[in-house]
């Protein structure tokens, strides 16, 4: 059965505990100065695969990094002097910035949805700061609220909302500003991916630059973005086998080149499958693809597969 989550306070006995919890690949809600995050850690597929999972979400998009500070968010991208100053401006604080990755960073590609640059943030709650020093790596948080619901500002949204799907909650009462972090793209021209916390005009004069707004205007729709990964290879879905050309991307008791789980577990499934697909593209031959379950995180798997298949 399914246990309550633990309801933890945001003193040091509190903050320890809920780190162990994220060390071990466990859910943990906390609070953030936006709204209460779901939190895992970001370097472990199957946790990350856990955060969809408890959301329900019908896709994958990339979830927002989260770091203490400056010098840790720099060991996961390639810094910038726009971001420097960005950072210097608005760090710790409700801005999000989405910069190239760096080759060693260590994070699981369903964090990035496959994509070669990371969203990241510095929060300036001081319970959401305890947990990430305590802690000391990347903690990956969407809004702890179910796909469709809208942001949690209270624990106690938390618990009715996501319940037994979070080890535990820290409880450090209603959010300061409630409303989700501004996102700037910096992987080119500097770009408002969505507008949140920091207004768009106080952004545009630290940059001293323009700030074009979203290519596509639609980031508010998650995983619709233009950008994100597709191969480059054809790719052949519900296969029951491989023609001679073709690579074979499996997925339970099946003979196949790489297998998304063998044991045909969904989370494990979920946390290889933009690995894998990189892999395979890297072959440079098609990929046939075998049939997964629509059900759970199945239905987020099938909709990144059908993606991935349509014609460009
Ligand atoms: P959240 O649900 O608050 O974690 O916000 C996630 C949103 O951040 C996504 O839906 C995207 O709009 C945006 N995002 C995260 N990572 C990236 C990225 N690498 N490139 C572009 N946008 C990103
Ligand atoms: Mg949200």
């Amino acid at each position: 059965m399914a246990q309550d989550p633990l309801i933890l306070s945001a003193q040091p006995a509190g903050i320890q505990k809920a780190a162990a919890l994220l060390a071990q690949g466990a859910l943990v809600a906390f609070p953030t100065e936006t709204v209460y995050g779901l939190g895992a850690d970001a370097r472990n597929g199957r946790a990350v695969a856990a955060i969809f999972e408890a959301k329900g979400r019908p896709s994958f998009n990339p979830l927002i990094v989260h770091v203490p500070n400056v010098e840790a968010a720099k060991a996961l991208c390639i810094w910038s002097d726009a971001a420097e100053g960005l950072a210097m401006h608005f760090w710790p604080g409700p801005l999000s910035m989405v910069l190239p990755l760096r080759a060693d960073h260590g994070l699981s590609s369903l964090v990035t949805a496959g994509l070669p640059t990371v969203a990241l943030r510095v929060p300036a709650h001081p319970a959401a700061q305890a947990l990430l020093q305590r802690f000391a790596g990347p903690v990956a948080a969407p809004s702890a609220n179910p796909s469709g619901r809208i942001s949690p500002t209270t624990a106690a949204h938390v618990q009715e909302d996501l319940g037994s799907k979070v080890a535990a909650i820290i409880d450090d009462g209603p959010c300061p500003v409630g409303l989700e972090s501004t996102i700037v793209g910096l992987d080119g021209v500097p770009r408002l991916l969505r507008p949140g916390g920091v207004p768009a005009e106080d952004i545009q004069a630290a940059l001293g630059a323009d700030l074009l707004a979203s290519e596509d205007g639609i980031v508010s729709a998650p995983g619709q973005l233009l950008s994100h990964y597709a191969p480059r290879a054809a790719v052949r879905l519900n296969a029951a086998q491989k023609t001679p050309d073709e690579v074979f991307l499996g997925f339970g008791d099946i003979a196949c080149d790489l297998n998304l789980s063998p044991s045909a577990d969904l989370k494990e499934a979920a946390a290889n499958l933009f690995e894998y697909l990189h892999r395979l593209d890297r072959t440079g031959r098609p990929i046939a693809v075998a049939p997964v379950p629509a059900r759970g995180l199945g239905t987020a798997i099938n909709d990144r597969l059908r993606r991935a298949a349509a014609p460009r």
